[in-house]
């Protein structure tokens, strides 16, 4: 596990013979903790006060741990990957256009609007970090979606472009994808009004 500012080990007073992990921004007070109930730690304990932040070594829930790392593994592979590749792209591609286009703030505006846009869409697909398996699909299905952590990410992967798309219905086959749609749907993480069909990050 790689221990980063946006983690926090965290020792609860109603549990305090384990120290969990929570990530950081759920403990800031303009954080989602304001803006969504159910806060939890990485191995799914509801957060309660009074709390402390302990030391990284104090860590000894193992779930978290093994959260965090299938986590990290999963970023690790989604920068490599062509989704990672494509946002890359666009960044480099920004530092190209800062020079070439100084004084034409309209374009650099653009592809600003587009990196916050995508950033905004990350934000909010990764928020639903509860598990896959709360979209209550048969396991043929669930099975399929095994190398997924939360349902956050197969939302990133259902809204980024039609490509990702393309290849989650690949994966499932086409009744599969389906469902998957019509789960999110019914659970109100999709709507008929959701611009998916036409956001274009690249
Ligand atoms: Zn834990």
């Amino acid at each position: 596990m790689e221990w980063n500012a946006y983690l926090v080990a965290i020792r609860l007073a109603s549990d305090a013979g384990q120290v969990h992990i929570i990530e950081r921004h759920y403990l800031e007070p303009t954080g989602a903790a304001y803006r969504y109930v159910n806060i939890k730690t990485c191995c799914g304990v509801e957060l309660t006060t009074p709390f402390d932040e302990c030391q990284q070594e104090d860590i000894n829930c193992e779930t978290c741990v093994a959260k965090i790392e299938k986590q990290q593994a999963y970023w690790r592979k989604f920068w490599s990957g062509w989704e990672g590749k494509k946002i890359i792209k666009i960044f480099t591609g920004m530092d190209r256009l800062e020079e070439e286009w100084r004084d034409s703030h309209r374009q650099t505006e653009a592809l600003l609007q587009r990196v916050q846009a995508f950033h905004n869409l990350l934000q909010d697909c990764m928020k639903h970090h509860q598990p896959v398996f709360t979209l209550e699909l048969p396991d043929e299905v669930l099975l399929k979606l095994m190398d997924f952590g939360s349902v956050g990410e197969i939302l990133l992967c259902f809204k980024v472009d039609d490509e990702s798309r393309n290849n989650l219905q690949t994966r499932l086959g086409k009744e599969g994808f389906a469902l998957l749609g019509s789960r999110l749907i019914s659970k109100g993480l999709l709507k008929a009004t959701d611009p998916i069909f036409n956001r274009r990050w690249t």
